[in-house]
C-alpha cells in the first residue's frame, strides 16, 4: 500500500552507519523494511560496516541473502561515523535519501512524517531532538557551548540539537558529494550546502543495545574539528590578542623608562618580571597551538587520502520489494 501524498518518491535509499551494531540491526532492519515498503515503489537499505569487531556482517548474512534490497558496504577498518556516512551517501542511488543511526535512537516510525514534508517541497528534513534528557548534564552543557561557538563563524548557522537523522532530496546529496574535503564534519556540511531545510521535532528513545561510542574526549575532538573546519575566528582572536598585548607592553615599557629617569636605577620588579614572563609564555603557547590546529587540518587535506576504503560490497540495492518482505 502506498501512502497518499501529493508527491511520492519512486526510490528511497536509507543509509545506516554501523559500528558493532549486530544486535541492533536485527531489530532495525526488519522495522525499516516494513516502513520503507509502504513509502516507495523501490527502496534500498545501505548498511555501512565501519570496521565492526562484533561480527555485524556475519550476523546479517541471512537477511542480506534473503533481501537483495539490502546492501552491505564493508569498510577496510574503522574510519569513524562521518566517513561511514560519506561512504553510504556515495553508494545511495535513491531519489530520496535518509541517513539514520543503527541503535534505534532514530525511530523509523518518523519516516512517513519526514517524507510528507519532502512531498511538500522541503529538500532536507532534519530531525531535532525535543529533549536531551537522556544525556548527562556535562554533555548538554558542552553541546550548548559548542553551538554558541559555532554561531560565531559568520557562516551558515548549525541548527541546534539536530543530528544525523535526515531525509534529503537527491540534489542535496549530490551537492554533499561534490564537497572535496577530507574532514567530513557532516553537521557543518549539511548546513553549508543550504537548500530548503526544515526541522522536525522528535523524542529520542534510549539506545536499544550496546553503548554509545562517543566519549567526552572524542566529543571535544569532534567539536574542535567542526570549529576549525568552519570558522577562522580563533586565528583572528589570537592576532587581536597579540596586538592588544603589544599595545599594553608599549605603555608599560614607556612607564618603566620614565620611572628610570625620574627615580634612578633601582633594582626591583622581580614579581612583575615573573608574572609577565609566565603570562606571555602562556599566550605564546596558546597562539602556536591555535595556529597548529589549522596547520594540522591543512596537512590532512593536502595529503588527499581517501576518506574511507571499501573492502567489499554485498547486495543489489534498489530492488523491487518482494511479498516476503
Ligand atoms: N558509528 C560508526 N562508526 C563509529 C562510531 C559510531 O559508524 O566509529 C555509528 C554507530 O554504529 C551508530 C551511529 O554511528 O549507528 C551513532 O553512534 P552512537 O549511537 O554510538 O553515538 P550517539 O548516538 O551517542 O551520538
Ligand atoms: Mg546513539
Amino acid at each position: 500500500m502506498l501512502v497518499v501524498t501529493t508527491r511520492s518518491p519512486s526510490t528511497i535509499s536509507c543509509v545506516v552507519p554501523c559500528f558493532n551494531e549486530a544486535a541492533n540491526l536485527q531489530v532495525l532492519v526488519p522495522a525499516l523494511m516494513a516502513v520503507l515498503k509502504t513509502l516507495a515503489d523501490r527502496y534500498e537499505i545501505i548498511l555501512v560496516d565501519d570496521g565492526s569487531r562484533d561480527h555485524t556482517v556475519q550476523a546479517l548474512t541471512p537477511l542480506l541473502q534473503a533481501h537483495p534490497q539490502l546492501v552491505m558496504i564493508e569498510l577496510s577498518r574503522n574510519f569513524g561515523k562521518e566517513a561511514a556516512l560519506s561512504a553510504g551517501l556515495a553508494a545511495a542511488k535513491g531519489q530520496v535519501i535518509i541517513t539514520m543511526d543503527a541503535d534505534l535512537q532514530h525511530p523509523p516510525a518518523l519516516l512517513p512524517k519526514m517524507l510528507e514534508r519532502w512531498s511538500e517541497g522541503v529538500q532536507m528534513v532534519y530531525a531535532v531532538r525535543a529533549t536531551r534528557r537522556d544525556e548527562s548534564w556535562a554533555k548538554r552543557m558542552g553541546t550548548r557551548f559548542f553551538y554558541k561557538l559555532m554561531r560565531t563563524s559568520g557562516g551558515p548557522s548549525l541548527p541546534e540539537n539536530a543530528g544525523d537523522f535526515r531525509l534529503m532530496d537527491r540534489v542535496v546529496v549530490d551537492a554533499l558529494l561534490m564537497l572535496p574535503e577530507r574532514n567530513r564534519f557532516m553537521k557543518g556540511l549539511f548546513a553549508w550546502v543550504g537548500f530548503r531545510a526544515e526541522p522536525l521535532a522528535y523524542e529520542p528513545p534510549e539506545r536499544l543495545h550496546g553503548r554509545s561510542t562517543f566519549k567526552p574526549f572524542k566529543l571535544f575532538d569532534f567539536a574542535l574539528d567542526g570549529l576549525t573546519a568552519f570558522t577562522t575566528w580563533p586565528l583572528r582572536m589570537v592576532s587581536t590578542l597579540g596586538m592588544l598585548i603589544s599595545l599594553m607592553s608599549f605603555v608599560y615599557g614607556a612607564f618603566i623608562v620614565i620611572d628610570y629617569f625620574v627615580h634612578g636605577n633601582e633594582v626591583q620588579g622581580w614579581v612583575t618580571l615573573i608574572t609577565v614572563i609566565l603570562f606571555f609564555s602562556g599566550i605564546n603557547l596558546l597562539s602556536v597551538g591555535v595556529l597548529g590546529e589549522y596547520v594540522g587540518r591543512i596537512f590532512n587535506e593536502v595529503k588527499q587520502r581517501p576518506v574511507y576504503l571499501v573492502q567489499a560490497r554485498r547486495g543489489q540495492g534498489l530492488a523491487k520489494p518482494t511479498d516476503s518482505d
